[in-house]
């Protein structure tokens, strides 16, 4: 049987960890206060903002909410931050996205001042990790860098195929298993021969978006097999990129959905908060 990746206790590892930390910081009179803004009542959105405070209160962060309503205009979201980016006591600012269609996400991202950019978006994030600086990265691939490590599997000089190339999963993830030392691949929806690219991992990332998509076919024998995806399937089970049940007997590690690499962004998030709390 395969090593399962537990996302939840490692997650749970990293909070208390950084709940201890803030103690500390606490004693030596420095708080951490993270806001996080909401436009519109999406329902997927509000319960990852609750989730978000719910982490914060555990760990001894100060949250502050900002629900907006749907019709906010991007003057209005953008005076906001400009507010916030100003504030001294408010460390970390959250925009949870999607934003409504009429709102420029790239614009509002932009305006996060990036020594409070605890979701690793703004440009100059992603440049930092780009040319090897210190930053803010993005929370999910953040996190699967810590499942790996902390369950003692080696990245340096082993094949990495990531699955996938968005901005806050594939691209940043692929930088970071870089920084590692592994040699990686990124796959995309043009990739020739997936199933040729895939079987040369030792380490396999999926973050395609398609349930189940990856099958045994695609896995080398003993490959460690990391599934980003979540979705729901016909009877409201929760499943990920990877159909677990069909590659869980070929691989030598893999992270189970729920409890892989989800419980590790937010945990991320919160590693990122105390991180923008010390620099400033
Ligand atoms: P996106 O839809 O932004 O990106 C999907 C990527 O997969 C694209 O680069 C796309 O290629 C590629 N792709 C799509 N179909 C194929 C295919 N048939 N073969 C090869 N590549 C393909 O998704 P995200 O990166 O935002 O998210 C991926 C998954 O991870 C989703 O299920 C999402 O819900 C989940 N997720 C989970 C998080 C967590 O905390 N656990 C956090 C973030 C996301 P191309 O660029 O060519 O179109």
């Amino acid at each position: 049987m395969p090593q399962i990746v537990d996302g939840k206790a490692i997650s749970a590892a990293i909070k208390e960890e950084l709940k201890a930390e803030v103690e500390r910081l606490k004693a030596e009179g420095i708080s951490i206060c993270l806001a996080v803004i909401q436009v519109g009542n999406d329902p997927a959105s509000a319960v990852y903002v609750g989730n978000k405070k719910k982490a914060c209160a555990y760990i001894g962060i100060e949250s502050l909410a900002y629900e907006l309503p749907e019709e906010t205009t991007q003057e209005e979201l953008l005076a906001l931050i400009g507010d916030l980016n100003g504030k001294k006591d408010v460390n970390g600012i959250l925009v949870q996205l999607p934003l409504p269609a009429h709102i420029d996400e790239d614009e509002i991202i932009r305006a996060v001042d990036p020594k409070k950019d605890v979701d690793g978006f703004h440009p100059q994030s992603v440049g930092a990790l780009c040319i090897g600086q210190p930053g803010f990265v993005s929370c999910t691939p953040a996190g699967i860098i810590q499942l790996l490590k902390r369950s003692g599997i080696e990245i340096a000089g082993r094949e990495c195929v990531v699955v996938g190339r968005s901005n806050i999963v594939g691209k940043p993830m692929a930088l970071l298993l870089l920084r590692e030392n592994g040699t990686v691949t990124v796959a995309h929806s043009r990739t020739r021969d997936l199933k040729e690219v895939t079987g040369r991992a030792d380490i396999l990332i999926v973050a395609v978006g398609k349930p189940k998509m990856i099958t045994r076919e695609y896995v080398k024998e003993g490959a460690v097999v990391i599934d980003v995806g979540i979705h729901r399937n016909e009877n409201n089970k929760l499943c990920g990129d990877v159909d677990y049940d069909d590659v869980a007997p070929v691989c030598s590690a893999i992270t189970p959905v729920p409890g892989g690499v989800g419980p590790m962004t937010i945990a991320m998030l919160m590693h990122n908060c105390v991180e923008a709390g010390k620099a400033q």
